[in-house]
C-alpha cells in the first residue's frame, strides 16, 4: 500500500468569497437572523470538517446518510462511516433558529466574542432519537457512558443538515505550533520525506509509555514514517492535561525517536468520539492526514467495561466485508504490551514464553493512579524523563480526606505489578494462593514498586553473570573477585578434608558412637566433604577438557 487514494475535501473559504461571506453574515447579524452561537467544540469540529480531517464529508450530515451510518455504518451512497456528524446544538434560542430553517438559508455560527466563524447552508433539519443514536453508536443508553451522557446533556432535539464553510479558525493555544492540516501532512510525507508508508497512531488521554513506544518501534521497523496523533482536549477531568501530554511526547520523540521519521499532529477533537466505532472514524482521520497503516492497540477507544478486549480491532471486520481496506488503510492490530523482566524487553503474548512472574503490566489507568499517589512509575513503563513531565500534569493532583484516590488502590497492582499477586517477588517462586487485589493496601503497591525499582534488570543479569562465570573460557573479563573468593572457599575446604583424613585415620572402627565416633560415619564425614570440593567450580570449565577437534588453527584457512 502507499499514498493514500483519498480525495480531500476542502470549504475554508479565503480571498474574494471569504469576504462575501463575511459581509453577508455582518448582514445576517444586524438583522439579529440565522445566527447561532457555537462553543469551541462545534468551532473545531467544523475546522475538521473544512480542513478535510473528515473528508469525505464536506458538512453535518441530513437524515438519510445520518440513519444509513446509525445502521450499516455507511453514509447513504455506501461509504464507510461509522458515526454521525451532526449539527444539533441545545438551548431554546438555538433550537427556534434550527426549526425556521428553508432550504438554502445560511445560517451563520458565532463564536463566544459573537465573531462570525463559520456558515451552513441549510440542506434540511431533523428530528432523531437519542436512545436510537446511543444504542446504534455506542452498544447502550447507559448515561453513565460519556459518549451516551453527551447525547442526553449536550444535544438539542433537532438537527441541521448541510455544507459547512469555514471563515477563521480557532486559535490552538499551546498546540497551535503543532498544527498541520490533512494537506500538510501529506504534502510532508510524500513530496517531502518520500515516504511510501505512513504508520498512523491516535491516542487518548493517558500519558505516553512504554506499551506505545513499542507498538510505535515495530510499526517504524516496517514503515517510512509514523505519524502520532494525540487527542488533545477530551480529557476527562481526572486525567492528564493535553498540555503535560504533548510535552511528555516532545520528551519522548526527541530523546527516544529517530526525529526525522516521526511526525506530531495533534488532534483537536469532540464530544462526537467514543467507542469502538471511535476506532474506525479515527483510521479514517489517520488516512486523510496520510497514514497507509493504522496501528491500533488492545483497548483504542477504551470506556470503563462496556466492551470486550479487542472489539477495537475486531469491528473493522464485524462492520465492513473488506475490513479496513474498505476504507482504504491497513490495520496494525496490537496485543496488550507488558515489561518482561525475564526477557529484559516490552513483549506481548506473541512473543513472551514467561510467567506472570516476571511481568510488569502497562496500564494508562494505573499509572495515572500511581502517579497520583506521588510516586513516579517504574522505568519499565515508562521513560524517566516522560514520567516526571505528565506527573505535573496528574488531575486532580491529591487524595481524598480518607487518602482515598477514586479508584481501589489494589487495582494499580493487579494493573500494573500482576507479579505481585502469583509471586513473592518479581520473578520469584509462586504464591500457594494468589493475593487478590481487592485487599491490598498501599503498603502493596509501595512493596511491588520498590520490588520492580531493585530487581527487574537483575533477573536477566544475574542468569548471565552466572553463565559467563561458568563459561568463560578466557578469565580476563570475568568478575575476578569470584574467581578469588571461590578459590580461598576451595583451599579451605581442602583443610578441612585433609583434618577429616586425620580423623578417620585416628578413629577407633569399633567406637560407640554415643561416647565416640565410628570410623564409618567419619569416613562418610571426610566423602561428603571431598564432594563439596568436587563441586566448587568458581573458575569454569578447563579449556583443556573443552577441545574436541584436534585441527590446528592455520589448518583452517
Ligand atoms: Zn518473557
Amino acid at each position: 500500500m502507499s499514498r493514500p487514494q483519498v480525495k480531500l475535501t476542502n470549504t475554508v473559504l479565503d480571498g474574494k468569497a471569504k469576504e462575501t461571506a463575511l459581509e453577508e453574515a455582518a448582514e445576517s447579524l444586524a438583522r439579529n437572523s440565522n445566527t447561532i452561537m457555537i462553543d469551541d467544540e462545534a468551532w473545531i469540529t467544523a475546522e475538521m470538517i473544512a480542513t478535510g480531517a473528515l473528508s469525505p464529508c464536506t458538512g453535518f450530515m441530513n437524515a438519510e446518510d445520518y440513519n444509513s451510518v446509525l445502521h450499516i455504518g455507511r453514509l447513504a451512497d455506501g461509504t464507510p462511516w461509522p458515526t454521525p456528524l451532526s449539527f444539533a446544538v441545545s438551548g431554546d434560542r438555538n433550537q427556534e433558529v434550527l426549526k425556521n430553517l428553508k432550504h438554502g438559508e445560511v445560517v451563520t455560527l458565532l463564536n463566544r466574542n459573537k465573531e462570525p466563524v463559520a456558515r451552513i447552508t441549510t440542506e434540511e433539519v431533523f428530528e432523531y432519537d437519542r436512545e436510537e443514536r446511543a444504542q446504534c453508536v455506542f452498544g447502550t443508553t447507559d448515561k453513565r457512558h460519556p459518549g451516551v451522557r453527551s447525547i442526553y446533556e449536550r444535544m438539542g432535539d433537532r438537527s441541521l443538515a448541510g455544507k459547512v464553510e469555514l471563515m477563521s479558525r480557532p486559535h490552538w493555544g499551546a498546540f497551535e505550533k503543532y498544527r498541520l492540516t490533512p494537506e500538510q501532512c501529506f504534502d510532508y510525507f510524500y513530496n517531502k520525506k518520500g515516504a511510501r508508508t505512513v504508520v498512523g497512531f491516535i491516542t487518548g488521554a493517558n500519558p505516553v509509555h512504554r506499551g506505545h513506544e513499542h507498538i510505535h518501534r515495530t510499526a517504524l521497523e516496517n514503515n517510512d514514517m509514523l505519524l502520532i496523533q494525540p487527542l488533545v482536549q477530551l480529557a476527562k477531568p481526572e486525567y492528564i492535561r493535553s498540555e503535560y501530554r504533548i510535552q511528555a511526547y516532545e520528551t519522548l520523540l526527541n530523546k527516544y525517536y529517530q526525529r526525522d521519521r516521526a511526525l506530531m499532529n495533534p488532534l483537536r477533537v469532540t464530544y462526537i468520539f467514543a467507542g469502538p466505532r471511535e476506532a474506525i472514524l479515527h483510521a479514517i482521520v489517520a488516512r486523510n492526514f496520510g497514514a497507509t497503516h493504522f496501528a491500533i492497540g488492545r483497548d483504542h477507544a477504551g470506556v470503563g467495561s462496556y466492551y470486550g478486549d479487542y472489539e477495537c480491532q475486531t469491528i473493522f471486520d464485524r462492520l465492513y466485508d473488506g475490513g479496513s481496506k474498505e476504507l482504504g488503510i491497513e490495520l496494525m492490530s496490537f496485543n496488550e504490551v507488558f515489561y518482561c523482566a525475564r526477557c529484559g524487553t516490552t513483549a506481548t503474548e506473541n512473543t513472551c514464553p514467561h510467567g506472570k512472574q516476571y511481568r510488569v503490566a502497562i496500564s494508562g489507568t494505573a499509572i495515572r493512579e500511581l502517579m497520583r499517589y506521588g510516586y513516579m512509575p517504574p522505568k519499565e513503563v515508562v521513560r524517566p524523563e516522560v514520567a516526571r513531565i505528565a506527573m505535573q500534569g496528574i488531575q486532580p493532583k491529591g487524595l481524598d480526606e480518607n487518602g482515598n484516590s477514586i479508584y481501589p488502590v489494589g487495582s494499580i497492582v493487579k494493573k500494573m505489578f500482576p507479579f505481585y499477586l502469583v509471586a513473592k517477588r518479581l520473578g520469584g517462586k509462586l504464591r500457594e494462593k494468589p493475593l487478590s487485589w481487592e485487599d491490598l493496601k498501599l503498603e502493596d503497591v509501595e512493596r511491588a514498586l520498590m520490588d520492580v525499582r531493585e530487581n527487574s534488570d537483575r533477573i536477566l543479569k544475574d542468569i548471565a553473570r552466572d553463565t559467563e562465570q561458568q563459561f568463560d573460557v578466557n578469565r580476563e573479563v570475568s568478575a575476578c573477585w569470584l574467581d578469588e573468593a571461590g578459590e580461598y572457599s576451595k583451599e579451605r575446604q581442602e583443610h578441612m578434608i585433609k583434618a577429616l583424613e586425620e580423623k578417620v585415620e585416628a578413629a577407633d572402627p569399633e567406637a560407640d558412637n554415643r561416647m565416640f565416633q565410628s570410623r564409618a560415619e567419619a569416613e562418610k564425614e571426610l566423602e561428603t566433604a571431598k564432594h563439596v570440593h568436587h563441586s566448587m567450580n568458581s573458575k569454569g570449565v578447563d579449556p583443556k577438557k573443552l577441545q574436541w577437534n584436534p585441527l590446528k588453527y592455520d589448518e583452517y584457512r
